[in-house]
């Protein structure tokens, strides 16, 4: 185990189980950061993150590109307050800039579902990218309800619920350095 583990009182006899090292997530986010380098090479990427899970990914993912690149946010509600999907998505913060033109690479904590990818990739193209690639930490590909894939992917998970690295329950453990499975939470 790495880093931090701590009791929140939402979540009395829950524990954390550390699934991915901070060191890991390191690592491993440069690589992808240097793959979009390679990728984009000769082009400005336009990053846009997905509030508030994607932040701390974009916030490495992006100084590993070696790029000239702008950055974006949009702010979407998928999940209630539980640790169940409940299948709506609605944007609750919009783009600040036009999208039109550009060569997108949404960033995204976790590929779950895809039901909030699938709706956001349908969004953006209809507001006019050049081209549209998806960044995402997480993937758990059991969990798939409709069919979108990410280009990138940092890591493939099972199906548990994980917080860390700007994964929230209920809005906390975002600051955890690592990935942890939030175990008896109910
Ligand atoms: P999807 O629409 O089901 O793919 O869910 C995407 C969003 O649900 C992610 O951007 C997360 O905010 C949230 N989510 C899905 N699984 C988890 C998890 O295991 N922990 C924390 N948030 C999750």
């Amino acid at each position: 185990m790495s880093g931090r583990v701590y009791q929140v009182t939402e979540f009395e006899g829950a524990f954390l189980e550390c699934l991915i090292s901070a060191e890991r997530i390191q690592a491993r986010v440069a690589e992808i950061g240097r793959q979009i380098a390679r990728d984009y090479a000769g082009k400005e990427p336009h990053l846009v993150c997905v509030l508030k899970g994607a932040v701390v990914f974009l916030s490495e993912l992006m100084r590993h590109i070696d790029l000239p690149l702008t950055v974006d946010f949009i702010a979407v509600s998928s999940y209630g307050s539980a640790t169940k999907t409940s299948g709506e998505v609605k944007i609750l913060k919009d783009l600040d800039t036009s999208p039109a033109e550009r060569d997108m690479i949404v960033v995204e904590d976790i590929l779950d579902t895809g039901l909030t990818l699938n709706y956001l990739v349908n969004y953006f193209k209809s507001r006019g990218v050049r081209s549209l690639r998806v960044a995402t930490l997480l993937n758990k590909p059991s969990r798939r309800l409709v069919q979108v894939e990410a280009d990138y992917i940092g890591f493939e998970i099972p199906d548990a619920f994980v917080v860390g690295y700007g994964l929230d329950a209920v809005q906390r453990y975002r600051n955890l350095p690592y990935v942890a499975v939030l175990r008896g939470a109910g």
